[in-house]
């Protein structure tokens, strides 16, 4: 293994696992989807060019690949939009890739992309490599268009599910990323159903869209985070107690989990893999949950800028959160330094004692800080602005996820539950008329509620019953995309 560049691998310091996402293209991107905060971020390097030389891409692979004990590394892509970059880079990083990777490693290559630059030479690339690729799409086409745009405000779901129909003809593995915002999130089914049975998907994402912003930002915000001509724009920080239109509203979000949980625990278990499902199945198994805002501490994911800048956080890129720049100093003693461990232990260390007090906060653990600005019932600062969402949603689960847990423990596998649901339901259900009250004192007709189409019992198909339980298998679906 040569070492031709960039600082020494610091001999004192031990390997350790740890996640970059890097970006290439810093904050620039074709498209100006309205909630993406990301964008203001070009802000910080007025002026640059925003392309990752040569000569830091080498030190980075490098670095990242001596820093890690593997087995398996993740070299993981994200913007911005790298594509913008050009196969060329990606090609290069292949080579760095094969220069720096240590015997009895495998190297992981993950992109997150929108999809909209994709052709069969992209396409035959990431098959070849075995690139697991994000695509972004935020569900049918009238959701998806209403804040994902390109510069000229104009619509992208057709460029989307073209890179979606390419991926499948080239046998690309990817999953879809869905934003959930005020836009969709009352249509959770809707949501769902498309992405599983229109565009054909397996492994599914959703983040919660949390735009927050100070009084005076406001305004500004609400138009948007892309350039507005010659206008000044606001460069994102998380800062302030209010938050844009876009943003999802607390309680709907808990709603719109709990609607796609039920109907993918009564017939889509082992077939279909939401990450959020996974992390909580994980959770109540008692191993770590495998998506950072879900975990007691954090501060093992970083984001890597166009010039080498490393920050704390992928949410975190802003000036009080630089860590150094790796052409400086390594990034393993950037990622081991005082400010690093801080930042990780204050997720813990700041929660309210209302969390503390939570009977789900084994697997809620406060989620994000950077979405930590509401005030508890007590007054108490420091409370997750999706709180409520969430303590509806792991309590809902609760049930479901106890007796996935305790298959799993016996060596069973997850997707045995849905024969044990439907059994239960057809004790409970069996001789209700449509018409009749549910059983479940609800006060809603039967057909309304537990009678409804959605909550039919699934036949264990072979392909469920050949399904193993979700966390092992789902694993390496979210391999690199945790944050
Ligand atoms: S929990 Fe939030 S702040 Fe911590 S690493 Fe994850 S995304 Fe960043
Ligand atoms: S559900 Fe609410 S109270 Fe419970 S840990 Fe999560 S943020 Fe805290």
């Amino acid at each position: 293994m040569k070492n031709t560049l960039g600082p020494d691998l610091p001999s004192a310091s031990s390997l350790r696992h740890f996640h970059v996402l890097a970006k290439p293209t810093g904050a620039i991107c074709n498209l100006d989807c309205k909630y993406c905060f990301f964008l203001s971020k070009e802000m910080l390097y007025p002026g640059d060019r925003f392309r990752m030389a040569d000569d830091l891409l080498e030190t980075y692979i490098r670095q990242l690949l001596e820093s890690q004990p593997g087995p398996e590394i993740s070299v993981a892509w994200q913007g911005g939009e790298p594509t913008l970059m050009g196969l060329d880079f990606f090609r290069r990083a292949m080579e760095y890739t094969a220069t720096y990777q240590r015997p009895g490693t495998t190297v992981a290559h993950t992109i997150q992309t929108n999809g909209t630059e994709l052709t069969p030479e992209w396409c035959a690339f990431f098959r070849e490599h075995n690139f697991l690729v994000g695509l972004s799409l935020d569900g049918p086409q009238e959701m998806h268009d209403l804040y994902r745009v390109d510069k000229g405000g104009r619509p992208t779901f057709d460029k989307v599910m073209r890179a979606a129909r390419l991926m499948q003809a080239h046998g690309v593995e990817f999953n879809i990323l869905t934003t959930v915002n005020a836009g969709n999130v009352e249509h959770p089914l809707e949501v769902y159903r498309f992405l599983r049975d229109e565009v054909g998907t397996r492994f599914i994402q959703f983040i919660p869209i949390v735009e927050r912003v100070t009084r005076e930002m406001l305004p500004l915000a609400n138009q948007g985070w892309g350039a507005r001509g010659s206008d000044p724009r606001p460069l994102y920080v998380q800062e302030g107690g209010l938050v844009t239109d876009r943003t999802v509203d607390a309680e709907a979000w808990g709603r719109f989990l709990n609607a796609i949980f039920d109907e993918w625990v009564t017939r889509d278990v082992g077939t279909v893999f939401v990450q959020m499902f996974d992390a909580a199945l994980a959770s109540w198994v008692g191993a770590p949950a495998g998506m950072c805002i879900f975990a007691e501490t954090c501060g093992d994911a970083v984001a890597l800028e166009h010039n080498g800048d490393l920050y704390s956080c992928d949410h975190f890129v802003e000036p009080k959160h630089l860590l150094g720049n790796i052409r400086k100093v390594h990034m393993l003693q950037l990622v081991d330094s005082d400010q690093q461990r801080a930042f990780g232990t204050h997720k813990r260390d700041s929660l309210p004692n209302y969390c503390r007090q939570c009977a789900v906060r084994f697997a809620c653990h406060g989620e994000c800080p950077k979405n930590r600005f509401m005030s508890t019932p007590d007054g108490e600062p420091g409370l997750n602005y999706l709180c409520a969402g969430y303590l509806s949603f792991f309590t809902h689960i609760d049930r479901p996820m106890r007796m996935m847990a305790d298959l799993l423990r016996r060596g069973r596998y997850a997707d045995e539950v849905m024969p044990l649901l439907a059994a239960e339901k057809a004790a409970m259900f069996g001789s209700t008329g449509r018409n009749h009250l549910c059983p479940c004192g609800s006060g809603l007709k039967f057909k309304r509620c537990h009678g409804g189409a959605h909550v039919s019992a699934a036949e264990p198909t072979p392909e469920r019953i050949n399904a193993r339980g979700t966390i092992r298998s789902a694993r390496s679906a979210w391999r690199g995309q945790e944050a």
